[in-house]
């Protein structure tokens, strides 16, 4: 192995503790609320992760649970509760949401100044218009990990892998944002092996195990995995076969302990930049 990996737990751990220390500098304590329908298990982990994070980071942060039969009219309801409650600063709407409620109408209900997800299409439009506004959490992860890692963006081929709203899309707008030259590729893309190959960041945000192999990357490049796949046998792994990719590329993010953990941070940073930018008002 070659690469040297970027070690996402540590740069968030060193993230919310920065965190923390300026909101115990603050005089009141910023209010995050997750908005939580159903009983979905994979969700019930991410939620108490964000709860626990939060807390200790000196965050009110608290989730309100909604049964898995609730409609879309109670959610939104919920959310424009929240929307007024001059005490909450960020709202997240955990999802998946139950087939019921339209996911497009709940992140549309969300006031644009508390959403730190990110996923308001005012805020999406602000980032493609390159306008100050609130980014999602995972993209937002990764360009930490990048800064940390001492990438160097600035004129650097960067390729994101996924075009999703939440992770491909904003991934790529941040990278343009840095002066990366990016291309997306996607399900439809002719020869997404040849498009990696010309990477000198890759960022793959896919959603399938082990698909990015060691000859797609470039010697020396720098490979982001935001993939979180689980293998019949129970092993959480990224989109990217880490030893083939490890053995050629400079620099890497392991699955689990890389981008993962830093979306918690950042949601955490986002909530914190919330507060001061709706409190400044
Ligand atoms: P989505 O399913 O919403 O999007 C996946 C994207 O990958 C789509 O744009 C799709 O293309 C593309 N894609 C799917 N199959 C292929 C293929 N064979 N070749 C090329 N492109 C393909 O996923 P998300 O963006 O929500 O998540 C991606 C991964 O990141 C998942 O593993 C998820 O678990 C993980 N994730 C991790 C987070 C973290 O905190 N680390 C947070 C969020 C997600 P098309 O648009 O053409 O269908």
């Amino acid at each position: 192995m070659s690469a040297r990996i970027l070690d996402g737990k540590a740069i968030a751990a060193s993230l919310r503790a920065r965190l923390a220390e300026r909101v115990a500098a603050l005089g009141y304590r910023p209010g995050l609320r997750v908005v939580r329908v159903g009983d979905d298990p994979a969700s019930g982990v991410y939620v108490r992760n964000k709860d626990r994070a939060a807390q200790e980071a000196g965050f009110d942060s608290a989730t309100l649970h909604l049964p898995a039969d609730a409609t879309q009219a109670a959610l939104l309801a919920t959310i424009a509760r929240l929307n007024a409650d001059p005490a909450v600063d960020g709202i997240l709407v955990q999802l998946p949401l139950p087939p019921q409620i339209s996911t497009e109408a709940a992140i549309a209900a969300v006031d644009p100044v508390k959403d730190v997800d990110g996923f308001h299409p005012l805020n999406a439009g602000r980032l493609a218009a390159g306008q100050p506004g609130l980014v999602p959490c995972t993209p937002r992860g990764v360009m930490h990990i990048l800064a940390e890692a001492g990438v160097a963006l600035r004129g650097a081929r960067a390729v994101v892998l996924g075009r999703s709203q939440i992770v491909g899309r904003p991934m790529a707008q941040l990278l343009l944002g840095a002066d990366c030259t990016v291309t997306i590729a996607h399900s439809r893309t002719r020869d997404i092996a040849a498009e990696c190959r010309r990477a000198d960041v890759l960022v793959a945000a896919v959603g399938r195990a082990g698909m990015v192999r060691g000859d797609w990357i470039a010697p020396g490049a720098v490979v982001v995995d935001v993939g979180i796949n689980r293998l019949p046998d129970g092993r959480l792994v990224g989109d990217v076969a880490f030893d083939e990719a490890a053995a050629v590329a400079g620099a890497i993010t392991p699955v689990p302990g890389g981008v993962g953990p830093m979306t918690i941070a950042c949601l955490l940073e986002n909530t914190l930049e919330a507060a001061l930018a709706r409190r400044a008002t």
